[in-house]
């Protein structure tokens, strides 16, 4: 038995590889693991739990539904895309949404989960962006707006944000070390795992003389892949 973490899929009609990917996942895998924890940005954008009823939505959330019914509890983090899924969301679906930070057992090992942008801390216009984002004021106005009004200005930000992220070096989109050390070291953990980088893998990293580690799980634009953590190694598949 294993607990499986994925995130980044960025889960869209337009990609339908990742889609079959994820329900292939799904009957392979998630039926049969402990649990499955999303690390945010399941979907490439969540404009509200009221457009839940929209038919790629209403699919993928069908899918998470049919996994909790069969006892394999759904866990949601929310990511800098998703981060409007709410408690309907969770309600339909059978999952539960975790604060990030989170601190869980994992097969016996005190584990730090974290979408990931909050690590990257070089990145002040993203930084910035975030603390507006998560104001619940400013949420409250874009969720008071019509579906198709939100939908537009949700794609002009992604169509902006494109042009933003290629005029930018890869160290400032990446962590930073600093902020992985209080992160693990304030909550008293030797692992760490998150998503949001696009950059898999596994890193070994010294914190106040204790080994720890930080798993980046991978980003499903391109071949995809979760992390499998059971009682021995944790490990990274990609397909
Ligand atoms: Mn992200």
């Amino acid at each position: 038995m294993s607990t499986l973490l994925i995130s980044d899929l960025h889960l869209t009609e337009e990609r339908p590889e990742a889609n079959e990917r994820f329900i292939a996942l799904l009957e392979e895998k998630g039926r049969a693991a402990d649990a499955l924890y999303i690390l945010g940005d399941f979907f490439e954008y969540w404009i509200g739990d009221d457009d839940l009823a929209e038919p790629f939505n209403a699919v993928v959330a069908g899918l998470l539904k049919d996994l909790t019914r069969r006892g394999v509890p759904v866990y949601l983090m929310h990511g800098n895309r998703d981060f409007l899924i709410g408690e309907g969301f969770c309600a339909e679906t059978g999952s539960t949404l975790l604060q990030d930070p989170t601190v869980v057992d994992i097969a016996g090992v005190k584990t730090l989960l974290m979408h990931g942008d909050t690590l990257c801390t070089d990145d002040l216009d993203y930084q910035t962006w975030r603390r507006k984002a998560r104001d619940p004021a400013f949420q409250a106005a874009f969720l008071a707006k019509p579906l198709d009004e939100r939908r537009r200005q949700v794609h002009q930000m992604r169509e902006k944000s494109k042009q933003v992220v290629q005029e930018k070096t890869a160290e400032i989109m990446d962590v930073n070390d600093e902020a992985v050390r209080a992160a693990l070291r304030s909550h008293g953990v030797r692992r760490l795992i998150h998503g949001h980088t696009h950059r898999p893998g596994r890193h070994a990293i010294e914190v106040d003389g204790k080994r720890c580690e930080r798993w980046v799980l991978p980003d499903w634009y391109g071949r995809g892949g979760y992390l499998q953590v059971g009682s021995s190694e944790p490990k990274l598949v990609r397909f």
